[in-house]
């Protein structure tokens, strides 16, 4: 029978999927690439194999309405598609790993207890993922699972980049700046030797512009600092959150307007953004074709943010050589590219406009100081090589 490991990425209302297959003789392949999303809405499962080509787009039923639904439905398609398989390890994103956790780990009973401690430092992700982890211990006991973190790649921040300027007992409690993301920009900095060899061991700011956003500066390949810090709240505006926020709008949301603790979690991490902007979409998409002036504010205020902190990393590198987009706005949007790279021409950054319509890999001009570049993300390759290599297992994983 042939050896089979997934990588799960599971949010609140989606669950992104991997399936690498062994064969007896051979190595690892990637089968399957998909997602269910509208989990407890309108349940979908879609997938592709590895060469792109559509696997499924299945309507699933309305009883898929949480994670462990997800999983059990993943189950049931899986055992339809590849028959009985022996699957021999499970890898997923974990958003926060806290202090502790500065690389991938095994998932055991006490590592477990760690990470539900966590919870509150990521209400929006962290529950999710650990549903599955509990979903999959249930269903397959016997099988090893490992947590990738994207707090992990920012364990490198010098002590001024984490400090979270407040008395000593609170940040005792673990109240520093961790940043995010961090599995999105461990593989760009993995690929960015073979893609963008001039700027691999140089100062590049990656842009992971997606439903979250934020950006990271890399020097050598090596963070030095993040926009996102102890939680995902903070940086750039994104679809549903507003990025860096006067703590004092918490405090008057409490005190002045009485919302109780929920009620403010839900304004900071589901209503605001680009949707509470707009009041239309947190999907940049429908932005960019919406007439609305409330819209065009939202993008406004999007590029803004991006521009005011890529200019605010520039400044903590002291240059840049290199500037990266990723993620869905930072990948497929020409528009939002290049609003952002006019108002960073200050720096040095000059935008190849043909290169950058066309999706192109290098988007810069030739004499550009800043070269710049699109390459798309994959966090769950880089969960499938951490898994792999603690396990032993997955070696061959490209
Ligand atoms: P996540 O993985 O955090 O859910 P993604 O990286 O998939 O997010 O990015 C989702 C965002 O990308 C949405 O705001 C979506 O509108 C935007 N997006 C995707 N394609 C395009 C496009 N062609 N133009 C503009 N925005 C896009």
């Amino acid at each position: 029978m042939d050896d089979y490991a997934l990588v799960l990425n599971a949010g609140s209302s989606s669950l992104k999927f991997c399936v690498f297959r062994r064969p007896r003789t051979g190595s690892w392949q990637l089968e399957a690439r998909g997602q269910i999303d509208g989990i407890g809405t309108a349940p979908h499962l879609s997938a592709k194999d590895g060469h792109g080509a559509i696997l499924t787009e299945t309507k699933l039923e309305d009883s898929v309405c949480d994670g462990r639904a997800a999983i059990d439905a993943l189950a049931s398609w899986l055992r339809w598609k590849f028959g009985k398989a022996r699957v021999v390890g499970v890898g997923h994103r974990v958003v926060h790993g806290g202090a502790r956790y500065d690389r991938p780990v095994l998932i055991t009973r006490d590592v477990l207890a760690d990470l539900y401690q966590l919870i509150p430092l990521a209400p929006l992700h962290q529950p999710y993922n650990l549903a599955a982890i509990d979903r999959i211990s249930e269903r397959m006991p016997d099988v090893s699972q490992v947590a990738c973190f994207d707090t992990s790649f920012h364990q490198t921040h010098n002590a001024v980049t984490k400090l979270v300027p407040l008395p000593k007992e609170v940040r005792k409690s673990g109240v520093q700046r961790y940043g995010f993301h961090g599995l999105s920009y461990e593989y760009i900095a993995s690929v960015l030797p073979d893609v963008a060899p001039e700027i691999a061991r140089d100062r590049v700011i990656v842009a992971h512009l997606g439903s979250g956003a934020s950006l990271c500066a890399l020097e050598n390949g090596i963070s030095v600092d993040s926009t996102l810090g102890f939680t995902a709240l903070d940086g750039l505006c994104m679809g549903t959150r507003p990025g860096a926020l006067d703590p004092g709008v918490v405090l008057y949301l409490y005190q002045g307007l009485g919302l109780s603790a929920k009620e403010i979690e839900t304004i900071l991490y589901k209503k605001s953004g680009l949707l509470g902007i707009s009041e239309i979409s947190n999907d940049m998409r429908q932005l960019l074709v919406s007439d609305a002036p409330e819209a065009k504010l939202a993008i406004d205020y999007f590029v803004y943010r991006a521009t005011k902190e890529i200019g605010a990393l520039a400044a903590v590198l002291g240059g840049v050589d290199g500037l990266v987009f990723t993620a869905g706005i930072g990948e497929n949007s020409p528009e939002i590219r290049k609003r952002i790279c006019e108002a960073s021409a200050w720096l040095g950054v000059q935008l190849d406009t043909e290169a950058n319509l066309k999706n192109a890999s290098r988007i810069s001009t030739r004499q550009s100081k800043v070269s710049t570049w699109i390459i798309p993300t994959n966090e769950e390759l880089m969960i499938a090589r951490h898994t792999g290599a603690l396990l032993g297992l997955l070696q061959a994983v490209a």
